[in-house]
Formats: C-alpha cells, structure tokens, sequence
C-alpha cells in the first residue's frame, strides 16, 4: 500500500479535528439553549414515564366525578317520581268538591226559588174599569199600578210573579204558592165611614188553614204600614165568592183584598202607591216566609 505524501494527511488531520470542533460547537450550542428553555419554564419537561401517568388520573376523577352527578341525578328522579302526591291530589280533589257543592247548592236554590210562583191579578184588567171616580179616575188603572208594583218588589225577592188579568186564562188550574187578587173599593162618598181596607179568602177554600194565615198576613201588614183599618162590615160575597177563587188550582191558597175607599182613601192609593205596594208585599212575604202575621 502506497502511504500518503506526509503534507496531504496532515491536512485530512486538521481537517478531522476542524470537523470534530464543529461538532462540539454545535453540542454545546444546543446544550445551552435547553438549558434556556429550562430557565424559562422553570420545569424540566416530564419524563417519559410521568407524563404517561398524569392523564389516567385526571381522567379517572372525571369519570368518577361524572358516575357521582350520575347518581345523584338519578336518585333525585327517582325521589320526585316516587314522593308521596296525596296531598296535593286531595286538595285538588277537595277543591274541586267544595266547587261542585256550591254550584249544586247554589242551582237548589235557584231552583227551590223557581219553585215559588206568585199570582197576582190586577183587578178588573182587561174586562171593565170596575168603579169610576167622578173626574175619571178608574178602579182598574189604581189597582194595575199597585200590582205591577207588588210584583217588582216581590220579583226583586227572588219570586216569580205572574201579573194576571181578571178573567186570565191562565187562572184555570192555576198552581201557585199563593194568589193575591188586587182591587179597590167604590168611589161614592157613602158616608163618612167608607174608609179602610178589607182582605177576605173563599168562603170554601180547600186549603183554609193557609189561606186564613195570608188573609192574616196580608190585614196586619197592610194596615201597620198604610195605617188604614180594617174594614170588615164591608166584606161582600162579591169578596168570598170571588169567581177566580173557583178557577184555581184548589190546593192554591187565595185571597182578595180592598187596597182602600177610593174617594176617602184616594190620597192614599193614588198619590202613594209605592206604600199600598209595601203593604201588600209585606202580607204576602210574612205569608211566603211562615212568619206570624
Ligand atoms: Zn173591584
């Protein structure tokens, strides 16, 4: 083997060694810049082996913390769906109860009020005037304002009211708690007496122990509140056998009443109506409500 001239593998040996300082340069280089990472970081980087360890763990409280809310959750349905809903399904049931007792309540009455029907027939009306005072005034025309006003007030009280003609058909068989029949007394002046009210039932009423306690009803009433006296020595058989009575239905009870004297009374029943209408709706409520007349 022929060796190498001595000049030439002197250079290859400097360069070697120039080769070999590059290398440590570079080594050295790299060493000091981790070693300025290192500073600014202020941690080495995990070993291998750690950072394998650190996501197992966190993980592993998640998966815990996630079973934990899980549960929880869960335990919480179950103690809604299963808690006890009596009361509050007996107190919707009492309230809806309490509802249907009121309504059932309140259509009993209005029903037990429904059942109580008055008649009252305004004297004379739609046959003849009946008496006639001198300047014009009609018995018929006195007697359909005190009825009509009767039956406002005793409607208003919650009673139905039928306000009936003298000869209404509708009196034939008529059914009612009570049938009052409106009229008023001559207008002649007779003598200085021919004052005062008069209230008679049929002489042969089917039902006398009640028709006795209206025309009981009726005469103390109307005479506390009008102040007028009972006229008894002129109650008529035109009174007692008032035709209506026999039309009737029998078991109605039934009465007839002289609101007053037209000529001596007139202030009375004409220019103070509303007061003949109290009177009367006080007889037929003491009636109605089976107070003592
Ligand atoms: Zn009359």
């Amino acid at each position: 083997m022929k060796r190498a001239p001595t000049r030439k593998r002197a250079k290859d040996q400097r360069v070697q060694r120039s080769n070999i300082r590059r290398t440590q340069a570079a080594g050295k280089s790299r060493a000091r810049a981790q070693s300025r990472r290192v500073a600014i970081t202020g941690a080495a980087p995990a070993p291998a082996h750690e950072t394998a360890a650190i996501f197992p763990r966190a993980a592993r409280r998640r998966l815990i913390g996630l079973a934990l809310a899980m549960a929880l959750t869960g335990a919480a349905i179950i103690a809604l769906r299963d808690a006890p809903r009596w009361p509050s399904a007996d107190a919707q049931a009492q309230a809806a109860a309490d509802a249907a007792w009121r309504e059932a309540t309140r259509s009993a009455a209005v029903a037990a009020q429904d059942a109580v029907r008055i008649g009252i027939v305004s004297g004379h009306r739609g046959h003849d005037s009946g008496a006639v005072c001198d300047d014009g005034l009609t018995e018929a025309a006195l007697n359909f304002a005190h009825a009509t006003r009767v039956a406002e007030v005793l409607r208003a009280e919650g009673y139905i009211v039928d306000v009936l003609d003298e000869f209404d058909p509708r009196l034939r068989g008529y059914r009612a708690r009570a049938l009052l029949s409106i009229h008023a007394d001559s207008c002649a002046r007779i003598n200085d007496f021919a004052t005062g009210f008069k209230v008679a039932r049929a002489a042969h009423s089917r039902v006398p122990d009640e028709a006795d306690r209206l025309v009981a009803c009726l005469t103390a009433r109307y005479g506390a509140r009008t102040g007028l006296r009972f006229h008894a020595n002129t109650v008529t058989r035109d009174m007692t056998q008032y035709h209506a009575f026999d039309e009737i239905a029998p078991e109605t009870p039934a009465a007839i009443i002289e609101t007053g004297f037209m000529d001596l009374d007139r202030q009375l029943l004409e220019g103070r109506p509303q007061v003949v209408a109290q009177g009367i709706v006080e007889g037929m409520l003491c009636f109605l409500r089976g107070e003592t007349p």
